[in-house]
């Protein structure tokens, strides 16, 4: 028996209909804002991501699949999107068509992480990336799209972190500050944030290592020392929260640490998850596009784990009613009106209402327990004295009320059904 990869799950008929759900919830918020879906390929050339996301992180130093196809090019499965929505504007000059170009997108992502509960090998996102102005207003878009979808599905138990990193001039200055902090404890630390010393100091504040996070904790930090440029835009970003009543609070230990993260960065939690906590992660990254390619293209993004979202809305009790079971199940009540019953089914499908019918030769009995099943909110049986008349009988499931209908007469129900 063959089974699925460790980290990989398949999405079954049951559940589906959450997946539907979010994913048209998120093309609706995404619509309202304007942002235009973008889809790239599942693998891109290895070095787009160790470039766009970072040798020192994580994801490139020890998660992404990485294979040689066999001409000997290193490929990789797509473990975030930032990088390749960066590149595919800057391949296609979409930001010389216009100035501003707000996308989004629904894909799945791989990252070679040890399973856990809400932590996928291959997992999906959605997310949206605003690129061309370097306006606050757009870093407070963010936040505000990734909480409007979350709110919209029904999570209440939700917090946001927002910070500044400011630019890389002040940050240098703030690093040698750290540095020095860091000087007489180094001995302290764990051998990873000893190794992010040189190559990611600002990282040393994600440390799980409880000593390392008791050093950090009288760490001084950059939000202390950021530039009067950087620390307007916090304040405009912060302005724009308040004004959309979109709750937050200033966590200054949050951090991104690579070079062209400038300015804002956020995270939306939830408290009903467990560990894996994080629903949502963004921020702005002006720098990157010049990184990955040969112009300048400010940028801001956001990227949220549907896996997670779900795992929440099942904690919360949201999305908790699936309804795309089918509107009406036809009951056959004699065997030999088999072609009638499909024909009379037929006629609503390709009016657009979901039907369904006995295809296994059921006694009227089991009909009955499968609409019941389904769940559906009619039944329509076909046959008895009604069908000799020319009527079929329609039952509405949670009243229990039934209305005789002429079959001549269906084109016009129908109709009335989809109102
Ligand atoms: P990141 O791209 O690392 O900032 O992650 C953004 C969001 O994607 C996180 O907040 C999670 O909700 C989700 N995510 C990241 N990695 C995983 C994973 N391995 N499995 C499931 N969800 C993930």
């Amino acid at each position: 028996m063959i089974k699925t990869i460790a980290g990989t799950k398949d999405t079954l008929p049951i559940e589906i209909y959450k997946w539907h759900y979010l994913e048209n919830l998120v093309r609706s918020v995404m619509k309202e804002f304007n942002y235009k879906e973008i889809r790239t390929p599942i693998f891109e050339e290895t070095a787009l991501f160790s470039r766009g996301i970072g040798e020192s992180t994580d994801i490139v130093s020890k998660e992404m699949y990485t294979f040689m196809d066999r001409s000997e090019t290193s490929l990789t499965l797509k473990p975030e999107m930032t990088a390749s929505v960066v590149r595919s504007v800057l391949e296609h000059s979409l930001d010389k068509q216009q100035q501003l170009n707000k996308l989004y997108y629904i894909s799945p992502m791989f990252r070679q992480e040890r399973p856990q509960a809400g932590r996928y090998r291959q997992f999906h996102q959605f997310g949206a990336e605003a690129l061309g102005a370097s306006e606050p207003s757009l870093d407070a878009e963010m936040i505000i799209l990734a909480y409007d979808v979350l709110k919209k599905l029904g999570l209440k138990s939700l917090d946001i972190k927002i910070n500044s990193l400011g630019i890389p001039e002040s940050r240098e200055y703030y690093k040698t500050l750290l540095k020095k902090y860091l000087s007489d404890k180094t001995v302290h630390l764990s051998d990873e944030s000893k190794k992010r010393l040189d190559t990611n100091i600002l990282r040393i504040f994600d440390s799980k290592d409880e000593t390392d996070q008791k050093i950090m904790e009288d760490a001084p930090l950059l939000l202390e020392h950021l530039d009067n440029d950087s620390l307007e835009k916090f304040e405009r970003v912060k302005e724009l929260l308040l004004l959309a009543q979109v709750p937050f609070e200033v966590d200054p230990r949050l951090v991104r640490g690579l070079d062209y993260y400038t300015n804002t960065t956020f995270e939306i939690i939830s408290n009903s998850v467990g560990s894996q906590s994080a629903l949502c992660g963004g921020g702005r990254y002006d720098l990157l596009a010049n990184h990955i390619g040969d112009r300048n293209i400010p940028g801001v993004g956001f990227a949220a784990g549907i896996e997670r979202i779900l795992l929440a809305c099942e904690n919360e009790n949201c999305l908790s009613i699936n309804d795309e079971n089918p509107y009406v199940y036809l009951i056959r009540l004699n065997k030999e009106l088999v072609k009638e019953t499909y024909n009379i089914g037929l006629k609503f499908r390709r009016a657009g209402i979901s039907v369904e019918l006995d295809y296994l030769n059921r006694s009227v009995k089991a009909q009955m327990r499968e609409a019941n099943r389904l769940n559906t909110r009619k039944a329509l049986f076909v046959g008895g004295d009604e069908y000799e008349n020319g009527e079929v009988v329609l039952k509405d499931m949670d009243t229990g009320d039934q209305e005789i209908i002429k079959i001549s007469q269906l084109d016009g129900i129908i109709k009335k059904i989809k109102g």
